[in-house]
Parts: C-alpha cells; structure tokens; sequence
C-alpha cells in the first residue's frame, strides 16, 4: 500500500468546501475536467507540432451504472508523478491571491466563492466520493495512480497506461434528498451537458455509457 500524503492547508479548506458544497451548479464539474483534457491535448499537439494531426485526439467520457463511475479520458500530454504530485495536491495557478483570499474569509459562502471563479479540478470531489487519476506524461514509461477521497489526504503508486495521456475515474456519490447523483450517469444527461459547457472544445468527444 502506497503511503498516504496530506494535502497543503489551502487544498484542504477548498476541498471541504467541495465535499460538502449546496452548490445549485455542481453539474460544471464535467465542464473543468474536458478542459483540463482538452488543455493537456493542445500542450501534446504544440509540443508535437507538424508530425500530428488534430484528428488523433479525443476525449472520451465513459459511464459505467453498475460502477457508479464516469471517466474521462484524454490522449494529451499526460503528468509525471512530480506533476501528479504538483498539480493535484496544491491549489493550482488558477488559485490566484484573490482566490485564497476569498477561500480564507469564512464568512464567504460556498455558494459565492464556486461561483466567482473557476475551480478546476477539485470540483470533481463536489459529485464524487473517490477520485483517481491515472496518467502516463508523453515520453515517460511508467504511469501514475493517484487516489483520493478528498478527505483523508491521496496516495500516489505505479500503474500501467498503454499510452501518453489521462484518465480521471470519479465514482459518484450516492443520490441524496437534494441531488440526484446518478444522473451523471445517462447518456442524455451527459450529451446536454457536452452540449452546454463544453461546446467550444475543438477536439472531438466521444460517449459510452455501460448499464451492467
Ligand atoms: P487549471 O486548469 O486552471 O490550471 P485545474 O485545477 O483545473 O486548474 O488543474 C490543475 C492542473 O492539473 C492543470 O493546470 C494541469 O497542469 C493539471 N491537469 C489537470 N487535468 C489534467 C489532464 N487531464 N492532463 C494533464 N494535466 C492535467
Ligand atoms: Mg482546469
């Protein structure tokens, strides 16, 4: 068993407010992470300017209902386990002054501060109970697996991933009174979803959705 690490103060606080957010627009979780993929297949494409083609890339959602989980995965630059490390343990750069700030004003309400700014990748921990992140950075021949529940800090351990690339596993918390979980895991959901946030993405983004 991989070690479990502890995530930075300001992480932390960010990811309660997630966890337990009565935030109406939970829904904008899917809209960070094609982005985040969509980011990493621009940073693969310019990198690799002139030898690919835009049409390699995609970006796959995947639901499984039995499992209770939504992938997404993409083909682009992928992170090393410093990146996993970096990235995912930290605030991002997205979390500028102004955001910490806002983050540390206790009398700021969840509701205002998801609002107010793009909260990127820790807006999964909103819609799911366990997350993990397995990704192969371009050029490197081990892959990482990064698990967290959001709460107890994450693990990071060796992993096998055929090519460069990520894949985020959410495994959906359960339906309660307020929110009805589960329908992150129809293919009508998703497609509006698709359709209403993530309209602009230029790389094309494919659906499959398992019952059993
Ligand atoms: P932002 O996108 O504003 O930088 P995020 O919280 O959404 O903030 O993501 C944090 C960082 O994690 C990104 O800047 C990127 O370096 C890394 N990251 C997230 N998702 C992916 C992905 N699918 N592929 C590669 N890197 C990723
Ligand atoms: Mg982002």
């Amino acid at each position: 068993m991989a070690r479990k690490k502890q995530f930075k103060a300001e992480s932390k606080r960010l990811l309660d407010l997630m966890i337990n957010s009565i935030y109406t627009h939970k829904e904008i979780f899917l809209r960070e992470l094609i982005s985040n993929a969509s980011d990493a297949i621009d940073k693969y494409y310019y990198e690799h300017a002139g030898h690919v083609s835009p049409d390699e890339f995609s970006i796959r959602i995947e639901a499984n209902k039995e499992a209770r989980t939504l992938t997404i995965t993409d083909n682009g630059i992928g992170m090393s386990k410093e990146e996993l490390e970096e990235n995912l343990g930290t605030i991002a750069k997205s979390g500028s002054l102004a955001f910490k700030e806002q983050i540390e004003d206790e009398s700021k309400s969840d509701v205002d501060i998801i609002g107010q700014f793009g909260v990127g990748f820790y807006s999964a921990f909103m819609v799911a109970k366990d997350v993990v992140v397995i990704s192969k950075k371009d050029g490197e021949d081990m892959a990482y697996r990064w698990q967290s529940d959001g709460e107890s800090g994450y693990t990071i351990e060796e992993a096998q991933m055929d090519s460069h690339g990520s894949q985020i596993i959410l495994t959906l918390k359960e339906n309660t009174d307020n929110d009805k979980y589960s329908q992150y895991l129809e293919t009508y959901e998703l497609k509006e979803l698709v359709r209403k946030y993530s309209d602009y993405i230029r790389y094309p983004i494919k659906m499959n959705v398992e019952t059993s």
